[in-house]
């Protein structure tokens, strides 16, 4: 396994909770990865209320502002659905397996 692919917290779902968990830790120089499928709740809202200081932000500009904070501290967001990172994960280091397995039968 590549030192790039580890991490000390994957978070799943990039939404107000996932994002302010991700900025928190972030902060505290953990290595994070949040992975997002994209489908907020408040996605068909053109606003959102009621959050202290983005009263009337439309959904997206949040995301996208917070998405902005987090890369800040090098924090790293995937877009995709956790079964399919899962999924894409597994073969790489399946295929990394198969490869070592081949060098070690040839040696
Ligand atoms: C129409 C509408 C309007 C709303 N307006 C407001 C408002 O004005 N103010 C307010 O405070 N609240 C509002 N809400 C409530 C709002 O949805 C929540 O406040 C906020 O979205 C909750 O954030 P969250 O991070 O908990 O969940 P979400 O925003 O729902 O985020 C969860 C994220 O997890 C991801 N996810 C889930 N499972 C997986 C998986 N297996 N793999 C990858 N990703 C995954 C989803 O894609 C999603 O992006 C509204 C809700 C609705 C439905």
């Amino acid at each position: 396994m590549n030192r790039n692919d580890l991490h000390d917290v994957i978070i799943i779902g990039a939404g107000a909770a996932g994002l302010s968990a991700g900025l928190v830790l972030a902060r505290a120089r953990a290595n994070v990865l949040v992975i997002d499928s994209g489908a907020q709740r408040n996605a068909p809202a053109t606003h959102i209320h009621g959050f202290i200081t983005r009263d009337g932000i439309p959904p997206a500009e949040f995301l996208a502002t917070g998405g902005d904070e987090l890369a800040h501290y090098g924090a790293s967001l995937l877009r995709a659905g956790v079964e399919a990172s899962i999924a894409k994960a597994t073969a790489r280091s399946s295929s990394r397996r198969t490869r070592a397995t081949r060098k070690h039968v040839r040696s």
